[in-house]
This record gives structure tokens, sequence and C-alpha cells, in this order.
């Protein structure tokens, strides 16, 4: 089980990071093969489906692109067999002949089950992988509580990344206050107020059963609504004390109360919500460049060298991580000389550095012993020492900071590390 198992930030990165090296693969023709199965998918339907085009790439006029697509079609039958029923989120597949150059390629094989379930089933031959689909479930993870109501009408909703669904709609038996009768005001009033506090108590059993189930994954409970009534619901705490600690203030002023409503309340809201995850990366890293700015003793640290020194001595309080970091840390061996070497290279550069010359004896005689991905390894070491961390997206401006000037690697400190302790960084491991 690897750490990306474990935390829901590293696995969100490990899959886009694997997105990435997916999507970089090229064939030498059309010979790259995408295969989406939904989960309630007949797993013998997608077998004969590619029986089928099996059969059908015989005709293709190319020798060695037929040859490539059946080969991959004829080991993409072998993992999609080992499979009895599709996992509960459906997998995708990923096989073919990647070009290497030089009118070389080698046979790939990813298998990425999704973290949000496909809908779609696909099969797709091409010169590139096609990973749209998966793409999209990367930028749309947040989840929202969404409420809209006033007196007469509640609908209940949530949004998922942008995409606003309705889930529940009631309207109220609480008359009209205009709409008055024989009767005498004042029982007419209590009346009211009675048929009110039942609607409101019905509207946030609603809200309970639909969120609660989903309490840990909600970032936050929006709540809109024309006039007064949202408030009163919110203050008189008709919500589980949980959710009510989620909704998000001030509440919005919206028109409707309907499932246009959701759609105007997200609207409304979204400079809302683009402020409330931006401002958390911002508050990080504006403590961490007014650290770096202190001219003695600053509790900061940036830079591979200086961070793997705090990490080592404990000192790191919370480790900032670029998500558009994309290196390996490899042990290297050189035959010739018999001495061992450690590198921290990005993806190409990894894949040309065995055979390359040795940095100590100048023979083409290293190879590659280990290789591990450059933020595991630093997630791993920093959850090791207790220290927090934080993946930073790149596209803030505070997070295109920490890429381009940093490394995309820093840390704030628990303690200042002496200058020595930075220059004389051990040799370790
Ligand atoms: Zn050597």
């Amino acid at each position: 089980m690897s750490a990306a198992d474990s935390d829901p930030q590293l696995a969100r990165y490990a899959f886009r990071r694997k997105l990435d090296e997916i999507a970089a693969v090229r064939g030498r023709a059309t010979e790259l093969i995408s295969l989406y199965v939904p989960p309630g998918k007949q797993i013998s339907d997608v077998m004969s489906y590619l029986r089928n085009e099996y059969a059908q790439s015989s005709n293709i006029k190319s020798r060695t692109t037929r040859k490539n697509v059946m080969w991959a079609i004829e080991s993409l039958m072998g993992r999609v067999r080992a499979f009895k029923t599709p996992p509960s989120q459906g997998v995708a597949f990923f096989v073919g002949s990647k070009a290497v150059g030089a009118d070389k390629s080698e046979p790939v094989t990813f298998i990425v089950e999704p973290p949000e379930p496909l809908n779609t089933y696909l099969y797709r031959c091409d010169s590139t992988f096609f990973t749209e689909p998966l793409l999209s479930m990367i930028h749309e993870p947040d989840l929202w509580g969404l409420i809209v109501m006033d007196r007469a009408e509640v609908t209940i909703g949530l949004l998922r990344g942008k995409r606003v669904e309705p889930l529940r709609n009631r309207q109220s038996l609480v008359p009209s206050k205009h709409g008055r009768g024989g009767q005498s005001a004042h029982r007419f009033e209590r009346l009211i107020e009675h048929a009110a506090h039942e609607f409101f108590v019905k509207c946030g059993e609603m809200a309970n059963e639909l969120f609660l189930p989903k309490k840990d994954q909600l970032k936050g409970i929006l709540i809109g609504g024309p006039g007064a009534t949202k408030e009163y619901f919110f203050k008189e705490g008709y919500l589980q004390y949980e959710l009510q600690q989620k909704v998000v203030q001030p509440l919005f002023d919206v028109g409707y109360t309907d499932e246009y409503g959701l759609k105007e309340l997200v609207e409304k809201a979204t400079q809302t919500l683009h402020g409330l995850e931006v401002t958390e990366e911002k508050r990080i890293m504006q403590r961490l460049l007014l650290e770096i700015r202190r001219a003695e003793a600053g509790l900061a640290a940036y830079g591979e060298t200086d961070v793997g020194a705090a990490l080592d001595a404990g000192a790191v309080e919370t480790l900032l991580l670029s998500e558009g970091l994309r290196r390996r840390r490899v042990k290297l061996h050189c035959s010739s000389c018999n001495r061992d070497f450690q590198r921290v290279l990005r993806d190409e550069e990894v894949e040309k550095v065995a055979g390359s010359p040795c940095p100590s004896c100048g023979v083409n005689a290293l190879s590659v012993t280990d290789s591990e991905d450059y933020v595991e390894g630093l997630f791993r070491r920093a959850t090791e020492s207790g220290a927090t961390v934080r993946m930073i997206s790149t596209e803030s401006e505070e997070g295109q900071v920490l890429e381009k000037a940093f490394g995309g690697v820093a840390a704030l400190l628990r303690y200042p590390l002496a200058q020595h302790v930075t220059r004389l960084r051990p040799a370790h491991k």
C-alpha cells in the first residue's frame, strides 16, 4: 500500500501525475488504445466488443501498425478478463506501443481506477491516449451543499465542481400573509408562524438527510433566498449542528427558490468560493515569504537541499509542495568505479540517465538501481517526522512563486535552522 492511499492530497497529486504520464505517450501511428468501462457494464459485452475489434484490425494495411494494434487488443483482453465485474467507479485501460525514437516503440499499459464514477463506455484507437474524461475529474473535486428557500418553497442541491445537481424541491403549505379570510388577525398570525416552523423543520430534516452522509467531503454549505427567511432558518438552528458549522456567511440574496435559484446562488457565491480556497493558500504562502525575508533566524527553508536538511533535523512544521512537481529521486550506480550516487531528476532526464557518464570517473557506466517519486518521498519523510503537508496548486500567483522561484519545495519551520546546518548538508541516504 502506498502513501497515496492514505492521504487525499497525495492521491490527487498521484492521479494527476499518472494522467500527465499517460497523456504524454505518443504512438508512431494510430495504435494506442483507450478503453473506458463504467460500473455496471458487463465484462462479457466488453470482451465480445474487443474480439470484434481484433478481427477488424487484421485488415489494417501497415504491417507494423497491424501487429501493434493486434498485440494491444490481445493484451487488453487479458487485462479485461481479469475483472469479473468492473470496480465500483469503473476502470480505464490504456494499452499500446509507445514511440521511443529512431523507429522504435515499446509496449505500455496503464490501468486507472477513477476517483469518481465513469459514466460512458468508450473504445478509442488513436496516436495518443484519450484522457479527457479522467482529466475533467481533477478539476471538479469540490463538493458544496446548496439550499435556496423562503416561506413558500425550498430547493436543496449539490455543487460538484462546476456542476449544480438539484436533489429535492418542496412547496410549503404556509398560507400567504395577505390571503387571510374571516379569522381574527391574531389567530391567523399564530397559524402562519406554526406552519412556517413546521416547514423549516422539514427543510432542516431534508438537508440533514442529504448532506450528513457527505459531511466530510462538503467544503461548505451555501444558503440563499429572497428576504429574511433564510437568516431566520439559519439562526434558529434548524440544521444539524455539524452542518450548521459548515454554512458560509454571510448568506446570499437570490431571487428564486427553485432549480434556477440554485444556479443563481452558485453564481453569487462563486467569488466567495474562489476566495475561500485561494485565501488558505495565500495565507500560508505569505507566511512563508515573510519568514524568508527576515534577516536572521527566519522560520522557513526552500529548495531541495535546505528543506531536506530541515526534514532530517525534524524541524519542519509544514511542508509546502507544488502540485506541478514532476520529478523522481533516483539512485545510480557506476559499474566502472563502483560508486553510488543520488539525484533528483525530471521525468525526461530519468529516461536518459542510464549509460550516461559517471560524475566521478567519467565512464558511461551509470545504471538506475532505485527510483521514487520525488513528491511521494518528501511527503513520506514529512509525515514520519510529524510535519503537516500542504500541496499548493499552480493556479494561483502564490503557487507560481513556489513552483518557479523555490523549485516547488519549501517549508515552515518549528525553530530556525543554524546557518551551518543548511550549508553543511549531511550526505544522507
Ligand atoms: Zn564511475
